[in-house]
């Protein structure tokens, strides 16, 4: 009997341990030392953007899932006119319903430009806890607050195009011109992710 109740007090004692030791790694991120990180003059408007949407920055999958339930977020398809989203391992492919529809229509627009060519999405909505692990593989990843963090930025490789990774100078002039063509208009701010190869781009709340 006593040889029980010892095995039972060492298995309760490793409970409290390995509950510890799970509180100590999540969440892998420090809010106040996130929230201190300035964003570049080149980033900060894009930031302001994704304030303008009424959405508080998403921490975690629960957070994500509150604005699925109250219909703030909305699901992108696989693919569509002009686009595919590739397999999303550090983001999540939900959006604010402007975001949704500016990636529909610039999607629709390269279709129509290229006669039929399409483009790939890398990344679209991340959680703070999303941008740790990406952070474990990649350290370019961004630090402070990501407008990914909001729901209304989303990333187009430059170098991917009818699902061929290569370089496409052609495709590329097309897909930035479609870009520069609703920064115009005041639809959206983007930036040419060298590092990534990508354009980060973060729709307005027009
Ligand atoms: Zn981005």
């Amino acid at each position: 009997m006593k040889k029980y109740i010892g095995l039972f007090f060492l298995s309760f004692s490793f409970c409290i341990y390995s509950a510890q030791v799970a509180r100590k790694a999540f969440p892998c991120y420090d809010l106040s030392q996130v929230m201190r990180v300035e964003p570049t003059p080149l980033y900060k408007p894009h930031l302001d953007a994704s304030k303008s949407f009424g959405i508080k920055l998403l921490e975690d999958s629960k957070a994500v899932q509150k604005y699925i339930n109250n219909g703030k977020f909305h699901k992108i398809k696989k693919s569509g006119k002009g686009y595919h989203v590739q397999k999303l391992d550090y983001s999540r492919a939900w959006m604010v319903s402007k975001g949704k529809s500016m990636l529909e229509k610039i999607g629709a627009r390269f279709s129509k430009e290229t006669k039929g060519h399409t483009f790939t999405v890398s990344s679209i909505t991340r959680t703070l806890e999303d941008q740790c692990r990406l952070r474990r593989v990649n350290s370019n990843a961004a630090l402070g607050i990501s407008s990914h963090n909001y729901g209304n930025s989303f990333d187009i490789s430059y170098v991917r195009f009818n699902n061929v990774l290569r370089y496409n100078p052609k495709m590329e002039l097309a897909l930035e011109k479609i870009l520069k063509y609703y920064y115009d208009l005041g639809k959206i701010y983007y930036i040419k992710e060298r590092q990534q190869s990508c354009f980060h781009v973060t729709v307005k709340n027009y």
